[in-house]
């Protein structure tokens, strides 16, 4: 069997004169995740027809189709009936698609490539791959390879079918009836929005409005007074068809309901969200929200009115106002930012007169039922720390930016770049090495040197060392690329807080745009988290490390200088 086994094996690498009597195999299995339309059965056969009538020696007698079966495995009743066919001559030659047509499985597939198939005298065909085994055998190296794709694909089930609306969708082809208030369906082109200049102003206000502090309510009111006409009545008025589900009264007004809605649109910012709504099946006319984790989204597809920032500002105001009371008009500096550094509740602002005057403080929430202590602070002297802190911190980044600056002119980054670099060439030789590795483990199977199970075990070891090597490769790589963008705009958030340098007084928007949270401790003592801390600190630690290389550089002051986040009040 041995010597049969070669002799076929290299018959069939040579150009032969022989007739090959060929039988099509067609296979399809929504289950694997194939595509429907260029995997379809019409389509693979036509494919196939279409090959093999260049082929000269090679005539087709026979069509074998498993519709419904998984190429996970080879239990599939025509593909058994066409190894019936091959066992007793009736065909010698078997032409598919590509490779995951004939099966997924890489090791089932293999043993029918290099062993059953060369034993039969089989010539086999696959017409993506470019894989014919009568005629070269250069090819043949990269079969293995194929097929691990395939069987990766194989545990990849869950494909969807996509309809041509979703298609367009994902294009960021806008196909709604009515462009969102503040943009409009561009003249030219219906599947494409563009700014509509006096709408586009509203909702510059209304996220204005909202950053300073304003309430929703509070903003529908603002509208309403100025006579702005709201988006149903606007729409009315610029003369577009529309008929709304809703009874509309004669005078539609802003409400806070509208205005939350615009806060949180993304369209605002250039990204086109569609396909939020469906009908759960033909019989249920009634449309569902989608999780919005299911929603199409497509950035940049036309052009922005707020920019990023602001909107991830306002919508983070959104989240915090929803722990405050939801019927106040105005929000306080602190509202939803100062916590109780004991049981984490908001801190509410009170009111108590004294002898015709009003004083203002900040007491915890849990502490009117009694399930806390007050962490009593007056609002005037918690105003003074948090601004005095915010005026400290800013006058460190300004150093820190200096010394930022220093560094850019000196070979740090080379030296890092270099020391790196050392590390990446490691890593990509264990790369290269896990790789050769793989592909004589295959072999080595084949020809019997070890058995399947010492294979696959061999493999998954294999394939866990290559791809743990791969990770560290990538985030050796992400290094350099952040070595070499560390100046300009990585540090946008210092450009952020010099924007602020001579800050006086303590605004809604200066404590939200730079304070992620303030605690309150018992006995006048707060805390303060400030935005981008992290960037802040990877900029001291990289200051630090480049006084480690070059010791010249001088940064003990700016070490120093860090922010004690804790402020006492005797501190002040
Ligand atoms: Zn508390």
């Amino acid at each position: 069997m041995q010597s049969l086994h070669a002799n076929v094996n290299q018959s069939a690498v040579v150009l032969t004169e022989k007739e090959w009597n060929a039988c099509i195999y067609v296979r399809l299995s929504r289950e694997d995740g194939d595509k429907e339309e260029s995997d379809s059965i019409t389509n693979q056969k036509a494919l196939i027809h279409d090959y093999a009538a260049i082929l000269p020696d090679v005539t087709i007698i026979t069509e074998m189709v498993d519709d419904g079966y998984s190429g996970a495995n080879f239990e599939r009743p025509s593909f058994i009936k066409m190894m019936d066919e091959i066992k007793s001559g009736r065909i010698n030659c078997v032409i598919v698609k590509d490779l995951s047509r004939f099966g997924r499985n890489f090791v089932e597939t293999g043993k029918y490539l290099e062993q059953i198939f060369p034993f039969f005298g089989v010539r086999f065909i696959s017409v993506n791959d470019r894989l014919d085994t009568a005629k070269s055998s250069n090819d043949r190296v990269i079969v293995p390879f194929k097929n691990l794709i395939n069987d990766a694909y194989c545990r990849d089930i869950s494909i969807k079918i996509r309809s041509q609306l979703e298609t367009k969708r994902k294009k960021g082809d806008f196909i709604g009836s009515f462009a969102v208030y503040g943009y409009m369906k561009d003249t030219q082109n219906h599947n494409r929005l563009v700014i509509d200049d006096y709408a586009a102003d509203i909702i510059r206000n209304i996220f204005k409005w909202k950053i300073e502090g304003q309430s929703q309510q509070g903003i529908a009111n603002n509208l309403n007074e100025m006579g702005i006409l709201s988006p149903l009545e606007y729409k009315k008025f610029i003369g577009l068809n529309y008929s709304s589900a809703f009874k509309l009264n004669s005078k539609a007004k802003w409400s806070a309901v509208a205005v939350g809605r615009i806060l949180k649109d993304e369209t605002y910012i250039g990204v086109l969200v569609q396909g939020k709504r469906s009908t759960p099946n033909h019989k249920v006319k009634k449309e569902v929200v989608k999780p919005k984790e299911d929603w199409i989204r497509v950035y940049d597809t036309h052009e922005p009115i707020i920019s990023k920032e602001d909107f991830s500002l306002a919508n983070n105001l959104l989240l915090k106002d929803l722990r405050i009371s939801p019927g106040k008009k105005t929000v306080y500096v602190f509202s939803g930012i100062a916590h109780c550094s004991d049981c984490g509740m908001n801190m509410v602002r009170k009111t108590v007169p004294d002898g015709g005057v009003k004083y203002f403080y900040y007491i915890c929430k849990n502490s009117k039922t009694k399930n806390c202590t007050t962490h009593r602070i007056s609002e005037k002297l918690l105003e003074e720390l948090v601004l005095s802190a915010l005026q400290a911190h800013i006058n460190n980044i300004h150093n820190l930016e200096q010394i930022l600056a220093l560094t850019d002119t000196l070979p740090v980054k080379q030296v890092e770049i270099q020391r790196i670099d050392k590390q990446l060439l490691k890593v990509n030789e264990e790369i290269n090495r896990y790789r050769e590795l793989k592909i004589s483990l295959h072999e080595s199977m084949i020809s019997g040197i070890i058995d399947e199970e010492d294979y696959k075990e061999l493999k998954e070891s294999y394939s866990k060392k290559s791809d743990e090597a791969e990770k560290s490769a990538l985030r050796l790589n992400d290094e350099i690329e952040k070595i070499l963008n560390s100046k300009g705009d990585k540090n946008f958030w210092i450009e952020n807080f010099k924007a602020h340098s001579n800050i006086t007084a303590l605004t809604r928007k200066a404590v939200v745009s730079f304070i992620d949270e303030i605690v309150i401790y018992e006995g006048n003592r707060i805390a303060i988290n400030f935005k981008y801390h992290s960037n802040y600190d990877n900029a001291i630690k990289f200051v630090q490390s480049v006084s480690e290389l070059i010791p010249t550089v001088p940064i003990t002051s700016i070490a120093q200088k860090k922010t004690d986040n804790l402020i006492e009040k005797g501190a002040v």
